[in-house]
């Protein structure tokens, strides 16, 4: 299995890549300070693939294959980690609606959010159930022709802004009975509780606590089969894992580039800094992690395409990368001095977002147990 890229994905990549830099990189600062996500955004990106790129192409999308999305999610988290979640944030919707949606509901949740017009969100996490998914509390009764849903939905990401929320609740019906479903809640219709949480990483992606008190959505709304919402969920977090380790990979590349032009110009005692072997060595180091981080998240991206040794590749992918690109954003801001805590300077911002990487797709502790799980055949999490 070779890593390196082909020509068309290095085409792809410096398409991108002249995008990211004349149109995203200019409002960064700004949508940072006033912790907002540029919308006007989803369009071009629907445009350049991103949104259902690899759905195939009679499902509306691009057969985009697993290494060259890869690609596409290192450069997104080179210029702007808060992107690349939104982008993904959306793609988990995309990609329900596309594998599990009627045709009612691609015609009127699928087709907008792939070009970009529809804003949505993702609400498993509750105040009481975060890494056991499996104990979700939130409620959706069936009454007659409407779901009744009760309960709260905690960090949700683009939960500030979303139109469109898909939810996943046990089920109570005459066919179920408390297994988890999901469901579509349309906000402009059935409005529900938002309150926006400030956050200290991935400040633009309009972090929510979603509440629900007796919101009555019709039948039609289930997505999927009834009861069978948890082993849909599992199924993509395998891909979902590598999407967060190849943007993590992208930032650290990102805080490893302003490190060397940083100290190849940065003089004290009237040398430049990367001239002291300490500071070579964070050079170094930081080096070391972002090559190794992007041969794991390669080789998961590999797994993910030839369907084989996938669950451990893109556990070791999502632990390594994300643990790795927050402790070069910190060596980064070492080599920076003073100016590394400076929110006019991106390494700051960087070092802030790539702690963002450890928590949400299974923390670093439940990566470990699920690695642990592959190689040992013993079960460490519950
Ligand atoms: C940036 C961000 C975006 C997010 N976006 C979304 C979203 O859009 N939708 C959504 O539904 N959720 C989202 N989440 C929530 C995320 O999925 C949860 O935070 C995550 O699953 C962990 O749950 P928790 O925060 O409740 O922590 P807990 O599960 O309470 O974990 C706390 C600590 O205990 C450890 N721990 C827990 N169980 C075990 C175990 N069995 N063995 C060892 N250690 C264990 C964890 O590793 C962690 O260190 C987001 C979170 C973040 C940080």
């Amino acid at each position: 299995m070779s890593l390196d890229l082909d020509e068309t994905q290095l085409l792809l990549r410096d398409n991108v890549r002249r995008f990211l830099q004349t149109e995203v990189v200019p409002l960064v600062q700004r949508h940072e300070a006033a912790r907002t996500f540029p919308f006007q955004l989803m369009p071009k990106l629907a445009e350049l693939g991103f949104l259902g790129g690899t759905l195939p192409e009679d499902q509306g999308g691009q057969g985009i294959d697993h290494p060259t999305w890869a690609v596409m999610m290192e450069e997104l988290g080179y210029h702007w980690l808060s992107l690349r979640t939104m982008v993904n944030i959306t793609n988990g919707s995309i990609h329900r609606l596309a594998t599990q949606g009627t045709p009612e509901q691609k015609r009127r949740y699928l087709t907008p959010m792939m070009r970009g017009e529809l804003r949505t969100c993702s609400g498993l996490t509750e105040p009481n159930v975060g890494s056991n998914i499996a104990g979700i509390q939130m409620r959706a009764e069936l009454q007659g022709d409407e779901w009744v849903l009760n309960g709260r939905k905690l960090w949700i990401t683009n939960g500030a802004d979303a139109e469109v929320a898909l939810i996943i609740a046990r089920s109570f019906s005459p066919t179920c009975n408390g297994k988890l479903s999901c469901f579509i809640v349309d906000r402009r219709e059935t409005p529900y509780d938002v309150r926006k949480l400030d956050t200290m990483v991935l400040r633009c992606t309009g972090t929510a606590e979603l509440g629900f008190s007796d919101v009555r959505i019709p039948k039609e709304n289930l997505v999927g089969v009834e009861g069978e919402a948890l082993s849909a969920t599992l199924k993509g977090l395998d891909a979902a894992r590598v999407n967060i380790a190849m943007g993590a990979v992208g930032a650290a590349q990102a805080a490893l580039d302003l490190s060397i032009a940083h100290v190849k110009q940065r003089q004290q005692f009237g040398r430049p800094i990367g001239s002291f072997q300490l500071v070579q060595k964070h050079i170094v180091d930081m080096t070391v992690r972002v090559e190794a981080a992007r041969a794991l998240g390669m080789r998961a991206a590999h797994a993910l395409k030839a369907g084989k040794d996938v669950r451990q590749a893109c556990s070791i992918a999502k632990l390594y990368a994300t643990e790795a690109a927050h402790e070069v954003a910190s060596m980064a801001v070492q080599v920076h001095g003073g100016l590394g805590y400076s929110e006019d300077y991106p390494v700051e911002r960087i070092f802030r977002d790539t702690r963002g990487g450890m928590i949400p797709e299974g923390t670093t502790e439940i990566q470990t147990l699920i690695v642990g799980r592959e190689i040992l055949g013993i079960n460490a999490i519950a």
